[in-house]
């Protein structure tokens, strides 16, 4: 075995310490700072947060769209940081994303044939009527119509131009899809819909997806481990059903109670899509107080202080460190860390 064989239960995709500071107008934004995370084969992991929290440079480092300041991407067991382009060329093959917003990611000029056929085309993979074949089964799998062919994209809703950027995404026969608020544009109804396909394929072909949205509901009814992101740090990491019933990081805790009433009547009508609200109806729907400070200047200590409820004085000066628990949860919290440190006297 090569020193860079992965072990079987290695995972498929892991990103240690990873930091991405930008320049903007003299000043340094630190938009990822120290952000680790590994994604097992066929499972997905949800990045959750508010908008300017880091998620999406997190998916652009992930797919090395974007290098990092310093930290280490590994997928396969290969360090794509000094992998060469040959490696690099093949690895992303494997390695896809499907964007927000799907009619804008599509070129309102290109057929489906080519807008899906294209990957196949830049990685030499089919032409000709190979290619044709290729892309109806694409389109087929998604849930589209060979009739759809030759139609443009701006002839479509937003839920058929997603599973147009799905189909895309899958020409390749990726192992891994980012997903960047992939249904974030889309109408509640559709969304399920989409996100339904998501798992149907994850199933069927064995995906593991990287899947990023600021809606707690929809990273909840994908996630199988969900890492909470606030400025640029995981805040909280933690497996999908426990994070949700049991939030400890006083963040999470305020992105969990913010969530609408759970509502079973609204959860039916979707199909099996994701609920309302946290199971349980015990939602308070505090919102989030305040806004995030800005990744340029955070604050000193525990970035979110000024907005917690429980901050106390060391909480000022003090960054808390991401620790684990026995039972999986990793938090980065004072609280969490005395609470620890009790339990195991
Ligand atoms: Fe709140 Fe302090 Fe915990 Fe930060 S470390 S989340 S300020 S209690």
């Amino acid at each position: 075995m090569s020193p860079d064989a992965p072990t079987p239960e290695a995972p498929l995709f892991e990103a240690r310490d990873l930091v991405k500071r930008f320049r903007s107008r003299g000043t340094v934004v630190r938009a990822v700072d120290g952000v680790s995370l590994r994604i097992p084969r066929g499972r997905t992991v949800g990045l959750v947060g508010e908008s300017g929290s880091g998620k999406s440079t997190v998916a652009r480092l992930a797919l090395r769209l974007l290098d990092p300041t310093s930290g280490q991407v590994t997928f396969d067991g290969v360090d794509l940081l000094r992998a060469s382009r040959g490696q690099l060329q093949a690895l992303r093959r494997r390695m896809q994303i499907v964007f927000q917003d799907p009619l804008g990611s599509l070129n309102p000029r290109m057929r489906v044939l080519d807008a899906v056929g294209e990957p196949l085309a830049v990685h030499r993979i089919a032409k000709g009527s190979a290619r044709v074949d290729r892309v109806v089964e694409l389109l087929e799998r998604v849930g589209l119509r060979s009739a759809d062919l030759y139609r443009f994209s701006h002839q479509f809703s937003g839920g058929q131009a997603q599973r147009i950027g799905i189909a895309r995404a899958l020409a390749t026969e990726p192992d891994l899809i980012v997903c960047d608020e992939a249904v974030s544009a889309l109408d509640v109804s559709v969304q399920a819909q989409v996100l339904n396909l998501l798992k149907r394929l994850q199933s069927e072909l064995g995906l593991s997806y990287l899947f990023i949205a600021h809606d707690l509901n929809v990273v909840r009814y994908m996630a199988d481990e969900v890492c909470v992101m606030y400025l640029g740090q995981i805040v909280e990491r933690g497996d999908g059903d426990t994070l949700f019933a049991d939030p400890r990081h006083p963040y999470t805790e305020m992105l969990v109670s913010a969530l609408p009433e759970f509502a079973p009547e609204r959860a039916s009508e979707r199909t099996g899509g994701p609920a309302g609200g946290r199971a349980g109806g015990r939602a308070r729907r505090s919102v989030p107080r305040g806004e995030p400070a800005s990744p340029s200047s955070p604050p000193p200590g525990c970035r979110f202080h000024p907005r917690c409820p429980k901050a106390m004085e060391r909480c000022r000066v003090e960054a808390p460190a991401l620790h684990g628990a026995a039972d999986g949860r990793a938090v980065a919290c004072h609280l969490f860390d005395a609470g620890r440190e009790a339990s195991a006297r």
